[in-house]
């Protein structure tokens, strides 16, 4: 071979390798990039499979969260239904004692059925001496709260009057009570005296020989029983006891059993005070009901 041809086969001796070799590393590049293809691939499938195990995750705890909020209005639903106290199958009237002075009651009615014996039809009541709120005042406020408070316990309930304008005696407060169709009757007082030291609470029922309810002496006498212990126990007012009273129209003409509580003595700075301070008169409301209560309970 001549030296120039020599040359010539060195040079493509030279190409071809030059040539082969750089075949070989892209080949090498590709490998690698088709591998690297595959892995991100296979990264982004493993991350579509994480998504939508989270997916399914959150609809689990949204499944969850509902249900729990069921439970709970379920739970809060019966809890509701709780607070109405099943009804006692008992209607008590209330009398809230006296009414306004532009109501005039003077006029005169018999002390009981068939009695010759007359009284004005209604008395204007007594009148606190330091807090100047009037029996009539007082009364209403009382009965309206035990109402509430009885209704509160499953009774029924009526109010004589509901407002200071009402004109009805004590002996239509009486038959009002029956026709209402009450099981007992509780008319609503405050005491008066001359003595601002007497103080205390009673109650009034007709005794055994009344003439007109003595028949109703008994039971009467256990509902005063019940309602003056519990009354003042409640409230802390001196218990001056169950009283008997046969003069009273509001008594004699009453069908059912009945009791006038004195809730305490207007004239007494002590009682007075107390009587208008709300948180006082809630536990005298209370009082009174848990007494009616106790009157209930004991098979009356
Ligand atoms: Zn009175």
């Amino acid at each position: 071979m001549k030296t120039s041809q020599k040359i010539l086969a060195g040079i493509c001796t030279c190409l071809f390798v030059a040539a082969t070799a750089g075949c070989v590393v892209t080949a090498q590049r590709l490998q690698t990039e088709r591998k690297e293809k595959q892995r991100a691939e296979a990264k982004a499938e493993d991350l579509q499979t994480e998504i939508r195990k989270l997916e399914k995750e959150i609809e689990t705890l949204q499944e969850e969260q509902k249900q729990i909020a069921q439970e709970k209005e379920k739970q809060e639903k019966p809890a509701e239904m709780g607070k109405e106290v099943p009804a006692k199958g008992k209607k008590i009237a209330i009398d809230p004692g006296h009414q306004g002075p532009n109501v005039d009651m003077s006029d005169l009615e018999p002390m009981g059925p068939g009695s010759q014996e007359m009284k004005a039809k209604a008395s204007s009541g007594t009148q606190g001496r330091y807090t100047n709120v009037p029996e009539y005042e007082l009364t209403l406020n009382i009965s309206r709260q035990l109402q509430e408070e009885l209704k509160k316990r499953g009774y029924e309930t009526v109010l004589t009057r509901e407002d200071h304008d009402t004109a009805i005696s004590n002996s239509e407060r009486a038959l009002m009570a029956a026709d209402a169709g009450a099981d007992i009757y509780v008319r609503i007082h405050a005491n008066g005296s001359e003595d601002p030291s007497a103080n205390g609470a009673m109650t009034m029922v007709p005794s055994a020989e009344n003439p007109f309810v003595g028949a109703l002496h008994t039971q009467s006498y256990a509902l005063g029983a019940c309602v003056i212990n519990a009354y003042c126990q409640a409230c802390g007012m001196e218990n001056d006891g169950v009283q008997l009273y046969d003069n009273m129209t509001g008594i004699n003409w009453s069908k059912l059993p009945v009791i006038i509580l004195e809730m305490g003595y207007m004239t007494n700075e002590q009682d007075d005070v107390n009587m208008q301070n709300p948180d006082y008169q809630k536990n005298m409301v209370k009082g009174i009901a848990d007494g009616i209560d106790q009157y209930f309970a004991a098979g009356n």
